[in-house]
């Protein structure tokens, strides 16, 4: 069994995105060093963790140099192709293992393993040929698939050519589901298998994107309960290390399906760090690490609201918006160039205004960029 990393070590991270950011400041709060790889020195992680490697995150050679500066490795991106992160792993701890990657970075593998484990989701194939697609369906590419992109939505049969330029990847056919709402798990399994959950949140997308999330998601108590016994029943199977969060649709029925699992901190947690005893990037750490996992516990209601590339359009934002929210803090990840769809920040409001605020998104994003 892999000791716990004793603080002073270094938490190496492959990947240099927010996420990675966000996992790097917790590190640092619980007495780490840190180092992360990415292509860009102005990256969101690289500004801040105390090893900057620079290199190409899905490169074998870039990938064993983080690991040779790194006494534990773990990830923020799930698309790390499996062998670069079997080499890692044979030269440092790393978590979570190669192995649950290899079920969840193809969506068709990830689908075929929860129809495997009897995990309810939507109705789904190989879209290779046009054939026995159950319409309405989105198409989805079965790799590199994030925010909506790689994706198309087909009511009927006659729709089919528009799937041509998305379809030239492999892709997976999903039946469109009718929900009444989206929500997401997050939790933390540790390495000896023990599971912290936290609140279920409720999540709205636009255009395939995350818009905002609503944490606790106003669903009844036992279907919050089954979300999270379906989430750890998952982790369990999978055999994850790190904190995971799966993303489901409530139906009308209130029955739940799986949309989709990441294997990493996830943007719909984001609420936990200022609302929870432990974010979601130290309960992260804390697990990677073989350090007990900390209290899931929430003090308050909270909202968090994405800021997208698209409200730098005309100028920098007006924060003095967010500034006057009582109880809201922003979030900014630092990257440099705010493109459309872009996620660029996002802010969280903690305490009994949540509810209000979430409704009130749209408005205020207008406003910010008035
Ligand atoms: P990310 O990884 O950023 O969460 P993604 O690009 O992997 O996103 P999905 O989670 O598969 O994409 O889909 C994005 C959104 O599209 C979902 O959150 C949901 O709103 C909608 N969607 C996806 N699949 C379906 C489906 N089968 N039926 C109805 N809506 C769907
Ligand atoms: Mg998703």
């Amino acid at each position: 069994m892999t000791q716990p990393l004793a603080p002073g070590k270094t938490l190496g991270i492959l990947g240099g995105g927010q996420l990675g950011r966000l996992i790097a400041e917790a590190a640092k709060g619980l007495g780490y060093r840190t180092a992360a790889l990415d292509g860009s020195i102005h990256s969101p992680a690289l500004q801040v963790v105390d090893l900057p490697i620079i290199g190409p995150v899905d490169d074998a050679v870039a990938a064993m140099k983080l690991a040779e500066a790194s006494d534990l490795v773990t990830l923020e991106w799930e698309l790390i192709p499996v062998k670069i992160l079997e080499n890692v792993a044979k030269a440092r701890p790393t978590f979570p293992e190669p192995s649950v990657l290899g079920l969840i970075q193809d969506r068709l593998i990830q689908r075929n393993f929860l129809a495997r484990h009897g995990f309810p989701q939507t109705a789904y194939g190989e879209a290779d040929t046009a054939l026995g697609w159950n319409y309405p369906v989105i198409i989805k590419r079965r790799t590199y698939g994030y925010d909506g992109k790689g994706q198309c939505r087909l009511m009927k049969e006659s729709d089919a050519p528009k799937a041509a330029e998305v379809l030239k990847a492999p892709c997976v056919w999903e039946k469109f589901v009718d929900f009444k709402a989206e929500i997401s798990v997050i939790l933390a399994r540790g390495r000896g298998g023990e599971i912290a959950a936290y609140p279920v949140a409720e999540n709205v997308h636009r255009g395939g994107i995350l818009h905002s999330t609503l944490a606790p998601a106003r669903i009844p108590k036992d279907v919050a309960a089954n979300a999270v016994a379906l989430a750890t029943k998952i982790a369990h199977a999978l055999g994850h290390v790190g904190v995971m969060a799966v993303e489901m649709f409530l139906l009308h029925d209130e029955s739940l399906l799986v949309n989709e699992i990441a294997p990493r901190v996830h943007n719909s947690g984001h609420y936990t760090l200022g609302a929870c005893a432990t974010s979601q990037f130290e309960q992260h750490v804390r697990a990677v690490c073989g350090l007990p996992l900390g209290s899931t516990a929430q003090t308050a209601p909270a909202v968090m609201i994405n800021l997208l590339g698209d409200l730098w359009a005309k100028r920098e934002p007006r924060w003095s918006v967010v500034e006057a929210i009582p109880g809201a803090k922003l979030h900014l990840y630092g990257k440099p160039d705010a493109r459309p769809g872009r996620k660029m920040g996002h802010y969280v409001v903690v305490g009994p205004g949540a509810a209000a605020e979430f409704e009130r998104a749209d408005a205020r994003l207008a406003a910010m960029s008035a």
